[in-house]
């Protein structure tokens, strides 16, 4: 590959736009990099995103990004589990309080709103001179065999031809049927997650709250078959709350971000719930309430198209991620990284593109099945009907004993080396060294 490659990605999304910045940033000779995204403009909705180290680390340190993160961001000191009936303390987790996160994996633990993450990897993209063209909604992809090219072509019959087409096109990916010859099975997980904002104003100055300490970090109710997480955004100016509930619809197919929520509904999962936690939910107003209901989908396959085209899935599209672990996002920007490196490698070793694709899904492919799994796990731990398992769970964690291993899997050493310890980067390079 001597000459500057042509890439092709569908979706600016956190996944589409890491892949933009990091290919930009590590492949050359500088690849031509277009972004092809079906939105007028990019979302402006959503709501909070955790930023674990294993995240952070990428931001900072392979995105150059370290001033944009601190602008935006929220460093908690740490995470506190309370009893939905109560919201009497069951653990805290230190995060950046004693420089825990930085100590032990070298980046700070971090929450951010999406919209600013989302701004800040465009403003990267834009000024690495990404082409990032919108109202292109790609639907459909050829591989052209004689001549080794791909072309993508939009609803509108506008069709581009690229050497990589890297489609992170989210969880409904539509590029994704290209690479199993179907839609991919969804699975209801009969959970359903709302996301609310409210303005700092209502949060702290309201007394009631003061004993839930707010400004600390974030605080989750642990409560049968359901969980509340709260925390701050936006520099403190906003608080978040991802509320998990058992789905109210199961018959609603729609995966989207824009569905609205019913801020009746959302209350009525909660009586008898600590009535902190209630007079919070009574704050909620339907302008800033989102429905999301929560689809699983089992590791598919293989993320690349077959035999000899290069398209390759990255994110959501190769592997949605349920809300449990916080490692939705951290995820696909690992996957962005993983991939540039790749092309990096690729073209310093004359490997054709599809070898360098392979690689990349040899490594991602199990840490992401990886996080999903811990995903599941956390959902239980959450959401345990009150009987002996609980009370056996509450009890371990009281103890906070240094023999027996916390329930809390994030708050498990072991588990958190491996969940923020995580540098894909070095894995990437390890996994390239051995390919030779
Ligand atoms: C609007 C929105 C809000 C979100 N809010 C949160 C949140 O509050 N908290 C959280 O943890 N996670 C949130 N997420 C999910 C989180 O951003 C993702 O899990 C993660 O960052 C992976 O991102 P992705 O880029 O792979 O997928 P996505 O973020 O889903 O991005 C996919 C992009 O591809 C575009 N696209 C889809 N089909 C086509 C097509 N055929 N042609 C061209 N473009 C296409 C979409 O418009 C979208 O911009 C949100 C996602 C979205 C889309």
């Amino acid at each position: 590959m001597s000459n500057p490659i042509n890439i092709v990605i569908v979706g600016g999304g956190i996944g589409g736009l890491s892949a933009a910045v990091a290919i930009s940033l590590a492949v050359t000779p500088t690849p031509k990099v277009t972004i092809l995204e079906a939105a007028k403009e990019l979302s402006e909705i959503g709501a909070g995103i955790q930023v674990a180290p294993n995240l952070t680390r990428l931001l900072v340190d392979r995105f150059g990004m370290a001033d944009a993160v601190t602008k935006h961001a929220i460093a908690p000191r740490f995470v506190r589990q309370v009893r939905w009936e109560d919201g009497r303390e069951l653990t805290r987790a230190n995060l950046n309080e004693n420089d825990r996160c930085e100590r032990a994996f070298g980046h700070k633990y971090y929450y951010l709103h999406r919209v600013d993450l989302q701004g800040m990897l465009l403003a990267r993209a834009v000024e690495l001179g990404v082409d990032i063209i919108t109202s292109a909604k790609v639907v459909s992809y050829q591989h052209i065999a004689d001549i080794g090219g791909e072309t993508v072509t939009c609803a509108d019959g506008r069709a581009f031809s690229t050497d990589l087409v890297v489609a992170a096109d989210g969880a409904k990916s539509r590029l994704s049927e290209y690479v199993l010859g179907a839609q991919v099975p969804v699975t209801p997980t009969g959970d359903s997650a709302y996301r609310a904002t409210l303005p700092r104003e209502q949060v702290v100055e309201d007394p009631d709250f003061a004993s839930l300490n707010f400004e600390e970090g974030s605080v989750v109710w642990l409560g049968p078959l359901a969980h509340v997480v709260g925390y701050f955004v936006r520099g403190g100016s906003t608080y978040n709350l991802v509320i998990v509930v058992p789905d109210d619809d199961k018959e609603r197919n729609e995966e989207t971000w824009k569905l609205k929520g019913d801020p009746e509904k959302l209350r009525s999962h909660f009586a008898g719930w600590d009535w902190r936690l209630r007079k919070l939910l009574d704050k909620v107003d339907a302008e800033n309430l989102y429905l999301w209901n929560l689809r699983d989908r089992p590791m598919l396959p293989t993320w690349l198209v077959p035999e000899a085209g290069n398209l390759v899935l990255l994110g959501d599209a190769a592997h949605p991620m349920l809300p449990y672990v916080g490692q939705g996002a951290a995820s696909a920007v690992e996957d962005a990284v993983a991939l540039a490196e790749c092309l990096f490698h690729a073209d310093k070793q004359n490997w054709a593109l599809r070898r360098a694709i392979e690689v990349y899904q040899d490594v991602r492919r199990p840490r992401t099945d990886k996080m999903r799994m811990a995903g599941h796990k956390n959902r239980d731990y959450f959401h345990m009907i009150d009987g002996p398992e609980q009370e056996e769970r509450d009890k371990k964690l009281a103890t906070n004993s240094d023999v027996e291993k916390t329930p809390n899997q994030l708050d498990d050493p072991e588990t958190l080396q491996d969940m923020y310890g995580y540098d894909v980067y070095s894995e990437i390079r390890r996994a390239l060294g051995a390919a030779n």
